[in-house]
C-alpha cells in the first residue's frame, strides 16, 4: 500500500479529551476518527487490525464447530418485549420507531433474535448442540462512554450462541469456549485472565469475563498469587466473611450534609453524578431484598421501581411485591423516569460492609444511608472487602490486585431466553423441553484497543505480529532521489512478492518525519531506504527491540523469510 494515497492522517496532537494511550495512540497513527460520543471511524489502518483479530476468531470458532451467521441489527420491539429487557435495559437499549409507529430497537447483543431464530428452526434434540457466531456492529446508549473504542456506543463484537438438551452438553460447549477464547487471546498478543465473575440473575450459572490487564481498565482482577484463583472484585470480595465495618477499606472523600435531602442534592454537594449514587444504593439494596439481579441499566430501574413502591426500609420489596406491582415478567421491572428521588429516610444499613460488597460501574464511589442520622451518603475510593494480601478464598497464596479490561465474556444462560421466549425442542421422549443456552461475547474493536494499551512506549504503537495491519514498513527516506525512490520501489516488490504486508511510505515529506510517523505507527519491521541505496544497502530496525541492522538486499530477503 502506498502511503502517499492511504488514508492514515497521522497528527502531533490530539484533543483533551481523549484520555486512554490507546485513544490517543489511535487518533495519532490516523487509525480512527470521532464522529460522535463513542461513535468512531475506522480508518484503514484499523480496519486492517481488527480483519486480523477477526480471522484468528474465525479460525478458533470454526475449529472447534462454531458455525458463522449474521443477524439483523435492526430488532422488532416484540422480541425484547416478551424476554422482559425492552424494559430492564433502561437507557442503555437504542430505540427507534419506523414508518409505521412501530418500535425497534438497535441490537445491544441477539439473545432475543437468535432464541426467536432456532425456536422456528429446530425440532428435535437430534440437531443439537449447536453454536452459532456472528461479527457484528452492536449499539449500546452507553452513559459514560469514554477512553475511545474501550467503551462506545457503536461497537464491534463477536457474540456467539449456543443451544443444548442437556445440562453435560452445556457444560462442554462452554469450556471448549472458554479454551478457544485462551487462545484467541494468546494469539491477539494479550496478556489477560480469565476470571469469575457474578452471574447475577441471568439463571445464576457459570461465567468467567477475560480481562487484558492494562492500568485504564475498569474493572479490578483479583488473582491468587499462587494459583490460577482469579477472580472479579465483587466475587473476590463476596467469597470471603464480610470484615466487619471497621476493617474495610477506603478512603473517605466527603459527606453530604443533612440538607441534602435527596440523591440529586447529595449528587450536587458531593460533586458525583446522581447515577452513582443510585448505582451504588442499589447493590445494598439487591443484597438485602434479594431482588433479580440485571445486567445494564437495569439496577437504576429497581431503585426507581422500590421507591414507586413506597419502600422505605430494606425489606422493601420481594421480587414478586416488584413484579406484580408493575404487571412485570420475571427479568424486567420498570417503569422508569423518576428523576428526583428522596433517600429512603429509614433505610438502615448496619454496617459499611454491605455497601463494601460491590463495585458499581465507576468502581470509584460508594454510598452510606446510615443510622444515627436520618441519612447519610459518603463518597468512598476504592472501597473494598479484600486487599492485596489477604488469603486467596481457594485457600491458596494471597490476594494480589489487577486493573483488567473486559475483553470477552462467556456465560451459561440456562432456559432464561429460552422460557421467557417459549422456545422448546422435543427430547427423546418427544416432550418439549426449553433450550438450554450459551451466550459467549468478545468485543473486537475493544480488544483493539487493548492490544494498544499493552504494547506501546513513548514513541507510539508497537504492534504484536499478528495483529499488526501491515508487517512491514518501507520508508523512501528522499524520494527526489532517483537511486533511493527506484531501490525503494524494487523492494516493495520484493517484500510483496515474498507474501508480507507492506506500508511503503512514498511521500514527499522529510526523513525526520518519515520515521516519527513510523514509530507511531509501529509496524514489526521498519527498512529505511537513504544515503546507501546506491550501494544497495538499507536499514532496518525491529520496532519492538530497537535493533538495528544494514543489509544489502539479498540479505534482506533473506532476514525477511
Ligand atoms: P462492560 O462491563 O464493560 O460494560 P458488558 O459486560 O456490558 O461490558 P457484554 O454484554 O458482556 O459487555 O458484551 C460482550 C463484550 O462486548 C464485552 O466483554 C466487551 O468486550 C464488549 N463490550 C461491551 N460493551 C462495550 C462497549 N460499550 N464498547 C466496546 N466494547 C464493549
Ligand atoms: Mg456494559
Ligand atoms: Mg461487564
Ligand atoms: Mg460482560
Amino acid at each position: 500500500m502506498r502511503q502517499s494515497t492511504y488514508l492514515a492522517p497521522t497528527m502531533r496532537d490530539v484533543p483533551a479529551d481523549a484520555d486512554a494511550i490507546s485513544h490517543k495512540l489511535m487518533l495519532r497513527a490516523g487509525m480512527m476518527r470521532q464522529i460522535a460520543s463513542g461513535v468512531y471511524a475506522y480508518l484503514p489502518l484499523a480496519k486492517r487490525s481488527m480483519a486480523k483479530i477477526e480471522t484468528i476468531i474465525r479460525e478458533e470458532l470454526d475449529a472447534i464447530g462454531a458455525q458463522e451467521l449474521t443477524l439483523p441489527a435492526l430488532h422488532p420491539a416484540e422480541l425484547w418485549q416478551q424476554s422482559g429487557r425492552w424494559e430492564a435495559m433502561g437507557d442503555e437499549l437504542v430505540r427507534l420507531k419506523d414508518r409505521h409507529n412501530r418500535d425497534f430497537a438497535l441490537g445491544p447483543t441477539h439473545e432475543e433474535v437468535i432464541t426467536s431464530l432456532i425456536k422456528d428452526g429446530i425440532a428435535s434434540y437430534k440437531k443439537l448442540p449447536l453454536n452459532v457466531y456472528q461479527i457484528q456492529t452492536k449499539f449500546r446508549d452507553e452513559r459514560r462512554p469514554r477512553f475511545g473504542l474501550l467503551r462506545g456506543r457503536e461497537f464491534i463484537m463477536k457474540d456467539a450462541y449456543s443451544f443444548h438438551d442437556t445440562e453435560e452438553s452445556l457444560n462442554e460447549t462452554y469450556w471448549a469456549m472458554h479454551k478457544a477464547y485462551s487462545r484467541i487471546f494468546t494469539r491477539v498478543g494479550l496478556t489477560f485472565r480469565p476470571v469469575i465473575a457474578d452471574s447475577g440473575a441471568m439463571g445464576g450459572k457459570d461465567t468467567h469475563e477475560f480481562m487484558a490487564l492494562a492500568s485504564v481498565g475498569e474493572d479490578t482482577v483479583a488473582y491468587s498469587d499462587q494459583s490460577d484463583y482469579a477472580a472479579n472484585l465483587e466475587m473476590a470480595s463476596s467469597a470471603r466473611p464480610t470484615p466487619p465495618a471497621s476493617q474495610t477499606h477506603g478512603q473517605l472523600e466527603k459527606q453530604a450534609t443533612p440538607d441534602a435531602k435527596t440523591v440529586n442534592d447529595a449528587a450536587e454537594q458531593l460533586g458525583l453524578e446522581a447515577d452513582d449514587i443510585l448505582k451504588a444504593l442499589v447493590v445494598v439494596i439487591a443484597e438485602e431484598v434479594n431482588l433479580l439481579l440485571l445486567r445494564g441499566n437495569d439496577e437504576l430501574n429497581e431503585v426507581k421501581a422500590l421507591h414507586e413502591l413506597g419502600a422505605t426500609s430494606l425489606r422493601m420489596a420481594t421480587e414478586e411485591e416488584v413484579l406484580q406491582a408493575f404487571g412485570a415478567t420475571p427479568g424486567s421491572i420498570g417503569p422508569v423516569g423518576v428523576s428526583d428521588i428522596p433517600i429512603y429516610a429509614d433505610y438502615r444499613i448496619q454496617a459499611m460492609d454491605k455497601i463494601a460488597c460491590g463495585a458499581n460501574e465507576t468502581g470509584v464511589h460508594y454510598v452510606h444511608v446510615g443510622p444515627g442520622r436520618d441519612y447519610q451518603v459518603t463518597a468512598y475510593k476504592d472501597l473494598r472487602t479484600v486487599q492485596a494480601g489477604d488469603p486467596s478464598p481457594d485457600g491458596q497464596g494471597t490476594l494480589q490486585f489487577a486493573e483488567g479490561i473486559e475483553i470477552g465474556q462467556v456465560f451459561k444462560l440456562g432456559t432464561r431466553y429460552s422460557e421467557s421466549l417459549d422456545a422448546k425442542f422435543l427430547d427423546a421422549n418427544g416432550k418439549a423441553q426449553p433450550f438450554l443456552m450459551g451466550c459467549y461475547g468478545i468485543g473486537v474493536s475493544r480488544t483493539i484497543a487493548a492490544v494498544i494499551e499493552q504494547h506501546h512506549d513513548e514513541n507510539g504503537i508497537v504492534w504484536p505480529n499478528e495483529v499488526a495491519p501491515f508487517h512491514v514498513h518501507l520508508l523512501a527516506l528522499n524520494v527526489k532521489n532517483d537511486e533511493q525512490k527506484a531501490l525503494s520501489e524494487k523492494l516493495y516488490e520484493l517484500i510483496r512478492s515474498k507474501g508480507m504486508d507492506v506500508l511503503y511510505d512514498d511521500r514527499p515529506e522529510r526523513a525526520g518525519v518519515k520515521f516519527k510517523d513510523s514509530d507511531l505507527i509501529g509496524l514489526p519491521v521498519r527498512i529505511a531506504v537513504g544515503k546507501r541505496a546506491a550501494e544497495e544497502i538499507v536499514e532496518v530496525k525491529v520496532r519492538k527491540t530497537g535493533e538495528q541492522l544494514e543489509l544489502t538486499v539479498p540479505e534482506l530477503a533473506s532476514w525477511l523469510s
